[in-house]
């Protein structure tokens, strides 16, 4: 009689944290793209030393967009490395 009645009642609390433990997680990873898609969208924007604006970075072979990594990009036009310039100067960045 003790044990049916002890797993009826732990059920129930076990089914709820690892809903809560779930929900935590769901939470957790919407905050960590949420955080990457704030920091893509930062990058985008470099401060030109030549013409003094915030700028946008275009690729220097076909003055396109640019997939940016770490101090370099993959140009969208032809999907090769290149090196970042500014869109407004076309001056590398
Ligand atoms: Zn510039
Ligand atoms: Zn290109």
């Amino acid at each position: 009689m003790l044990i049916p009645f002890q797993t009826n009642e732990s059920g129930p609390a076990c089914w709820l944290l690892g809903l809560v433990l779930l929900l935590l997680l769901i939470a957790l990873v919407i905050l960590f793209f949420y955080q990457r898609y704030i920091a893509s969208k930062k990058a985008v924007h470099h401060l030109c030393d030549y013409c003094g604006h915030m700028v946008t970075a275009v690729s220097d072979c076909h003055h396109a967009m640019v997939r940016e990594r770490f101090l370099h990009g993959v140009c969208m036009e032809c999907k090769k490395e290149c090196k970042l310039v500014c869109a407004r100067c076309k001056r590398p960045l």
